[in-house]
């Protein structure tokens, strides 16, 4: 059996080109449970969880990126976080009919992509493309080209492994500061365009690697653990009340009661009664006073 949920980092050693594999079958289950959403969408979000992988595999710092569908389709969000660790979580809103067929562009109508990279330092990034491409995978190529200026293919393939939903993807990419002929670049993208998805499915990376590449020097490295992880928790939602006009949460607490703060990522919920919104308020103030 394959392991699944695992990202695996490649070099040729005779070009100047770097690789990655993916796939992921607990995690994308982990994402898409708790929610009824429409084939389509199952689709879209499988797509932008193996790329939201990828990408944050390319990050060089500790910070996590987001990559985000939103329009005025019926689809009107569709987003995956991730971070260096690989752990991701996503969700989608969804409003109206979709029919079962729905292309990218019926979901997500006048819309575009969004991907925000917030190291752990440092100033958060936001790149924006139009949905120009019929693919997820050509939005993506369209923002490298644009924003590192960096030839690099995207292949994702969305299916099932052993009656679970599966999906997987390969990336390949110049490596910066180097001169990789184009046409030797498009000859290794055009290998790793003929994976099919069973293959990326069943066989362990080292088969795939094989299955496409058997004439070049490939080092395949150790695999990073995939997995869904949600990072709300009590504090960072006392942290977001703490943001918020008394009156608002006063008002709220007048009608409810108790305030309920609900993650849509994870459907966990985070109950606050007056009681934990005075605390809240007692910590947030400014410790005794220093006089100078
Ligand atoms: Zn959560």
């Amino acid at each position: 059996m394959t392991q699944h949920d695992q990202l695996h980092r490649y070099l040729f050693e005779n070009y100047a080109v770097r690789g990655e594999l993916v796939t992921v079958s607990e995690t994308l289950e982990q994402i898409l449970e708790g929610h009824s959403y429409p084939q389509p969408v199952k689709n879209v979000l499988s797509e932008l969880l193996v790329a939201t992988s990828l990408l944050t595999a390319t990050l060089k710092f500790d910070g996590d990126i987001t990559v985000q569908l939103q329009g005025d389709g019926p689809m009107t969000l569709a987003v995956i976080n991730g971070n260096n660790h690989q752990q991701l979580r996503g969700v989608a809103r969804v409003q109206g009919d979709i029919p079962e067929d729905a292309s990218l562009k019926t979901l997500v109508g006048n819309g575009y992509l969004v991907i925000t990279i917030t190291p752990a330092e440092g100033e958060r990034y936001q790149g924006v493309v139009g949905l120009e491409g019929d693919t997820l995978a050509a939005c993506l190529e369209d923002y490298f080209q644009r924003s590192e200026q960096l030839p690099t293919r995207l292949i994702i393939r969305t299916g099932e492994s052993e009656g679970k939903p599966a999906a997987g993807g390969m990336l390949l990419q110049v490596m910066p500061a180097q001169n990789a002929q184009p046409e030797d670049f498009e000859h290794l993208a055009a290998l790793t365009d003929t994976i099919k998805a069973e293959e990326l499915f069943t066989l362990p990376a080292n088969d795939v690697l094989w299955r496409l590449y058997h004439e070049e020097e490939v080092t395949l490295y150790d695999p990073q653990d995939v997995e869904f992880k949600c990072t709300c928790s009590r504090e960072r939602c006392a942290e977001a009340l703490r943001t918020l006009p008394d009156e608002e949460i006063n008002s709220i607490l007048a009608e409810e009661g108790e305030i309920d703060m609900h993650c849509d990522y994870c459907n966990s919920h985070y109950v606050f009664n007056a009681m934990n919104i005075a605390e809240i308020r007692h910590n947030a103030s400014p410790a005794d006073p220093q006089v100078h």
